[in-house]
């Protein structure tokens, strides 16, 4: 991890203070796993640790580089703490909620998207982290499509920086409770419901609600897979497809609206829309809002008998 050009990244090790900043020379830290403990190394010395915690001056939020080595180098915004766990390190962010919005939002939207459709996004993504925290036993989200994608928090001015920025707070409710929003990349022409891809039924009901846009300009898809890959597949299952592409790989099977072929050594597959379908389609809200839209007709398309609430 490194310190940004003219600020501090304090690290706390146990009882022990380091500050790693450009105007020292020192700007740099790497941590590795040893057994149940961390090594930190900076500049030449060697300090084993139980946990490290990475803040600001003040213990407040900052700006840092993280790099894990072959996945990814990232710019965040927050404060950090790094533990050793089964010769494995677990590196938890914690940031402000609203720079998590404009970061998902950057991440998960497609170029292009009008300003009104990427606020409709931004409540989408505010109500899931509001709704859905606690995903995994020792933090709430990973960055994966598992929880949420997300990337480096956008420049302040950034399309998405300002859908977050001007919806600040606002989430989605059922019954005056945010619900964990789900959202897709595109849909089959219809959005579905959780029932019918057998997922539990969520406190949100869902509707299948008509998308012009995606009846009109369905994404097709074809894939080819082993018949020992596809002996468990079947169409409109959601768990199923995210336990195969889990295996296989994360665009494997694109969506759960897919016909199978059966040849003699392959299955083929072909299928329309991207993601499961469920929620607001994100291909449909952008063609929504370039036709004169607003983010609150929007997202009454999508998830009808909802109200936007503030959330503090
Ligand atoms: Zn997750
Ligand atoms: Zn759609």
């Amino acid at each position: 991890m490194s310190a940004f050009p003219g600020q501090a990244l304090v690290l706390h090790l146990g009882k022990e203070t380091l500050v790693l900043e450009q105007s020292s020379g020192l700007d740099s830290a790497t941590i590795r796993s040893s057994s149940d403990r961390l090594i930190v190394s900076v500049g030449s010395r060697v300090i084993p640790a139980m946990a490290l915690a990475c803040s600001g001056r003040s213990d407040d939020a900052v700006d840092f580089m993280l790099t894990i080595p072959d996945k990814i180098t990232r710019h965040y915004h927050g404060t950090l703490q790094i533990q050793s766990s089964a010769r494995s390190l677990s590196v938890v962010v914690t940031m402000d909620r609203e720079t998590a919005v404009a970061s998902v939002v950057a991440a998960e939207s497609a170029p292009d998207t009008p300003l009104e459709a990427l606020k409709a996004e931004a409540i989408a993504a505010r109500t899931y982290l509001v709704a859905a925290r606690g995903r995994h036993h020792d933090f709430d989200f990973c960055d994966t499509t598992h929880c949420q994608f997300l990337r480096e928090p956008p420049a302040t001015t950034s399309a998405a920086a300002i859908a977050a920025s001007s919806t600040r707070a606002l989430v989605l409710a059922y019954e005056s409770q945010p619900f964990a929003a789900m959202y897709t990349r595109s849909c089959s022409g219809r959005t579905r419901t959780p029932a019918e891809l057998g997922l539990p039924s969520a406190t949100y009901p869902y509707y299948s609600v008509e998308c012009k846009y995606c009846r009109d300009h369905p994404v097709h898809w074809t894939r080819r897979i082993s018949r020992q890959d596809a002996s468990s597949l079947r169409s409109s299952n959601e768990s199923v497809r995210l336990i195969v592409d889990r295996r296989l790989g994360w665009d494997m099977i694109p969506s759960d609206a897919f016909k199978i072929e059966k040849a003699a050594d392959h299955i083929t597959l072909r299928g329309v829309g991207e993601g499961h379908g469920i929620g607001l389609c994100q291909a449909g809200a952008k063609a929504m809002a370039h036709d004169g839209a607003g983010f609150q007709q929007i997202l009454n398309h999508y998830y009808p008998n909802t109200t936007i609430i503030s959330w503090r």
